[in-house]
């Protein structure tokens, strides 16, 4: 187990809304250049996304959106083999192949860091991320998989 270093400047960034707090309590944050620290086991995620200026983006079968710019969440699940380890650390490099509309997403946005929580579960994060009065979810964007969701992401 590699020894644990707090250096200045590996939290999340300081000016995300302090409302996040609560909902993100039980949660690891792992900053992008620290992706070998990820967990290989199974859990959720929550990918925070950095979009420097407005873009028009076609995002495959949801369609062309305009996207402001801001921070963006957005909510996954890691069950595949590697766990959150695989799929955060895609991510986080940045997509190869375009899959997944995070893939789109992540063309025009750089990846800060994740918040993950190995059996945590994706929907009930992004739920009470919006009941705690942060951000606006993207509408039909991140849940095609998902029977339960209308989106899973959100512009904070
Ligand atoms: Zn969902």
């Amino acid at each position: 187990m590699a020894t644990r270093t707090r250096t200045r400047g590996t939290g999340p960034p300081e000016t995300l809304p302090q409302a996040l707090r609560a909902p993100l309590r039980g949660w690891s944050w792992i900053p992008a250049r620290d992706a070998a620290r990820l967990p290989a086991e199974p859990g959720a995620y929550l990918l925070l996304l950095r979009l420097a200026r407005a873009r028009r983006l076609s995002i495959g079968a949801a369609g062309e959106r305009r996207l402001e710019p801001g921070w963006y969440l957005y909510a996954g699940s890691a069950r595949g083999p590697g766990g959150l380890a695989a799929r955060v650390g895609r991510h986080l490099r940045g997509p190869g192949r375009v899959r997944w509309h995070v893939d789109h997403l992540r063309q025009v946005m750089s990846a800060r860091g994740a918040w993950v929580r190995p059996g945590g579960d994706s929907c009930a994060a992004l739920a009470e991320i919006v009941s705690a009065g942060v951000g606006q979810t993207v509408p039909g964007i991140g849940a095609s998989d998902c029977p339960n969701c209308a989106s899973h992401v959100i512009r904070l």
